[in-house]
């Protein structure tokens, strides 16, 4: 069966926008704000010769900054026990938040391969200074993106690929 890759990360950081872009089509709804989304959702993506099944694990999210961190604990747990890849999507506008540092302790204790993913960085000239304190979550090299600008998704999926 083809390989599984999931989508983590705290709400509004572009999981939906990202997947839907990956997908071609708009399965997964994209909120302007935190809030309650569809459940998990699965689309079958191929990037060059490689096939696999992409999960959207947004589910129902939450508005209230107490939960978001036990939800996105849940989404992560999620993946670990279902995904071969994860990719960790953060967001360049926010910046390096504290419920990233410890999802991301969950994710790198759990040795599943972890890319680890810059999103809204529409202007590579503008943000990629704001990209590189995500080096301090321990993943690795931070891979840039836009998912609304369909910018970067070359570089992340040959890394996802990487780990098939
Ligand atoms: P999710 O909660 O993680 O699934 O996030 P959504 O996909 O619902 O997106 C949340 C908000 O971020 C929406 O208003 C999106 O339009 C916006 N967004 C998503 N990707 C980008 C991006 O690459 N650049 C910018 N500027 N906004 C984005
Ligand atoms: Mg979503």
């Amino acid at each position: 069966s083809k390989p599984v890759v999931a989508i983590v990360g705290r709400p509004n950081v572009g999981k939906s926008t990202l997947f839907n872009a990956l997908a071609g089509e708009r399965i997964s709804i994209v909120k302007d704000t935190p809030g309650v989304t569809r459940d998990r959702i699965y689309a079958d993506i191929t990037w060059l010769d490689q096939s696999f099944t992409m999960i959207d694990t947004g589910g129902i999210e939450p508005e209230s900054s107490d939960i978001i961190l036990k939800s996105m604990r849940e989404q992560a747990q999620i993946a670990i026990d279902t995904a071969d890849v994860i990719i960790f999507l953060t967001d360049v506008r926010q910046g390096l938040v504290d419920a990233d540092s410890k999802v991301a302790d969950m994710l790198r204790r759990s040795h599943k391969p972890v890319v680890l993913v810059v999103n809204k960085v529409d202007n590579f000239e503008k943000f990629m200074g704001d990209v590189y304190e995500f080096y301090n979550l321990g993943l690795g090299d931070p891979f840039p993106v836009s998912a609304s600008g369909k910018l970067g998704f070359g570089e992340m999926l040959d890394e996802v690929c990487s780990h098939f």
